[in-house]
């Protein structure tokens, strides 16, 4: 092994570890039933998710100085490489709204009319810090029972009533926690409207302290609430990803068929930034023709194509113009696609091959699948990617759609794969996995359940600050480094044993309790 000596120093030190591209041609010369990873298993050297270490560098800088400003495609920046992936437990405007102010971007997921995704597509560029569009409203007709419950769904701080029950009617009133205190069960089927004093309008000193204001137009009709604590927030994201009109990014997810076009025209009405070509597997003609018309029609509008994880699929792809690419295939949590198709890649394998090949055009990748946790992150933008794209990882957080239930005394929510029967019979996502004409459907993914981890506004802070601390680490202050290291060989990363990788994890307790964050 060639020996080098470090400048300035006080003598020779042994090369160690392997460059990524050593890293990769190890598991290419090997024969074993997997090599093409097909199958994940300890005993050859195909990479399975990611299993392997990065070796540590220098470090001459603190880790908040470290930049994450990565390519989400040819053409946007974000300041944070996190994606929230288009799947209907995961990405709807809430989501969208959260990742884009902390940086990165949520994409509006297709298993839903496109009315409706548009329509949450255009609650993200119309969102001001601090207003409320559509907050729960009732109309005096709702009973003292569903406000009980909406305390319960969605916590309480005054729900406005209107003549309608709708935003855009006549306000009558706000219903404060004051007001229920008094109420008890056996109020619970009286209509407010019979309720005295319930829905008088507060003062505007008690909406206040409520920390949300009603605002009405000049018919008295109610158009938005201001809340307090959001106003305040406003200066709390200075990594907001906004466009250059400072509205907030948006993508959504369509398919290649033909009435994709009309929800495409209904998206760009909306503002979306960028659309992503949803598939699991995204060489085909299909795709190409879609990118084709999506660059004829909107030459403007930013193209994700995929998913592929070979050189060669990625080509095709390129050559029709894509902004980006979409990698991955087998490795998300819920996903049975390698089992059921005998088709697919080892994420780590996926990622570095087609950056390899994509940054020759400049084209960014998006890591998309199998993060389960910050180390996955670091792993995937060592090895090219510039974003990473997460369902499980976001899901059961206060912004993912759907409600906590609770099983065992455990708060969850639910998590379900685009591919899986349960998504597939409610409405558009066969498409993802070529499969709506099918007389017989052949799931692709699982349907499960999360565990609660709060607010994206808490767990997010935390993603970034683990991102920073492992670049730092690895002596990299920006993911532009980071890569260029990789590429250059400084990088260095070793593969992990299952010994090793058992080593690396919680060892040798009687018990411990696991807070990350
Ligand atoms: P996770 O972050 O490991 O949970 O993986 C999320 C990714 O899995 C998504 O972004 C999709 O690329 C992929 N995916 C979503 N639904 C399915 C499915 O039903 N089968 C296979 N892959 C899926």
């Amino acid at each position: 092994m060639a020996d080098y000596l470090i400048s300035g120093g006080t003598g020779y030190v042994p090369e160690d570890g392997l460059t990524a591209q050593q890293l990769f041609s190890i598991g290419d010369g090997l024969t074993c039933m997997c090599t093409n990873g097909t199958f994940a298993c300890a005993l050859c050297n195909c990479l399975n998710v990611y299993d392997f270490l990065i070796l540590p560098g220098f470090i001459d800088f603190t880790s908040d100085e470290v930049d994450l400003t990565s390519a989400l495609t040819r053409k946007i920046t974000l300041k944070t490489p996190l994606i929230s992936s288009p799947m209907d437990t995961v990405t709807e405007s809430s989501m969208a709204i959260a990742m884009a102010l902390m940086g990165g971007i949520g994409i509006i997921h297709h298993n839903c009319t496109a009315e409706f995704q548009a329509n949450e597509v255009r609650k993200v560029k119309k969102f001001e810090q601090g207003f409320i569009t559509d907050p729960v409203v009732m109309s005096p007709r709702h009973t003292v029972g569903d406000v009980f419950e909406a305390k319960i769904r969605h916590g309480f701080s005054g729900i406005p009533v209107t003549e309608t029950g709708k935003m855009g009617s006549k306000l009558v009133g706000i219903v404060t926690s004051r007001d229920i205190d008094f109420l008890s069960e056996k109020d619970h089927d009286r209509p407010l409207e019979e309720v005295d004093t319930l829905l008088d309008l507060p003062s505007f000193y008690t909406l206040t302290l409520l920390g949300k204001l009603p605002i009405v137009n000049d018919s008295d009709e109610l158009v938005a609430i201001i809340a307090r604590t959001d106003l305040k927030k406003n200066r709390d994201y200075p990594l907001a990803s906004k466009d250059s009109r400072k509205q907030l990014l948006c993508g959504a997810a369509i398919g290649t068929r033909e009435d994709d076009k009309y929800r495409l025209d209904l998206l760009m009405q909306a503002g979306v930034d960028v659309v992503v070509l949803d598939s699991s597997q995204g060489n085909s003609v299909y795709q190409i023709n879609m990118i084709n018309y999506i660059k004829q029609k909107y030459p403007e509008l930013q193209v994700v194509g995929g998913n592929v994880v070979t050189a060669a699929q990625a080509k095709n792809l390129i050559d029709a113009g894509v902004d980006a690419l979409r990698v991955g295939m087998g490795c998300g949590s819920i996903c049975i696609t390698q089992e059921v198709m005998a088709c697919g890649r080892p994420q780590g394998t996926s990622v570095y091959k087609v950056a390899e090949y994509a940054r020759r055009f400049g084209v960014p990748v998006i890591a998309d699948g199998g993060i389960q946790t910050v180390g996955h992150v670091v792993k995937a933008l060592a090895l090219g990617a510039s974003t990473v794209m997460m369902g499980s990882l976001l899901a059961a957080t206060t912004e993912a759609p759907g409600e906590y239930f609770f099983s065992d005394g455990v708060r969850l929510k639910k998590y379900r794969g685009m591919g899986s029967l349960d998504a597939m019979e409610k409405n558009n996502s066969q498409k993802r996995y070529f499969s709506e004409g099918d007389k017989v459907k052949v799931a692709q993914g699982v349907s499960g359940s999360v565990q609660d981890k709060g607010s994206i506004h808490k767990f997010v802070p935390y993603l970034i600050a683990g991102i920073q601390h492992g670049c730092q680490d690895i002596g990299a202050k920006s993911l532009s480094i980071l890569r260029s290291m990789m590429y250059s060989g400084e990088l260095k990363f070793e593969k992990r044993t299952m010994s090793a990788q058992m080593e690396g994890g919680v060892h040798g307790l009687h018990s411990y309790e696991k807070r990350l964050y």
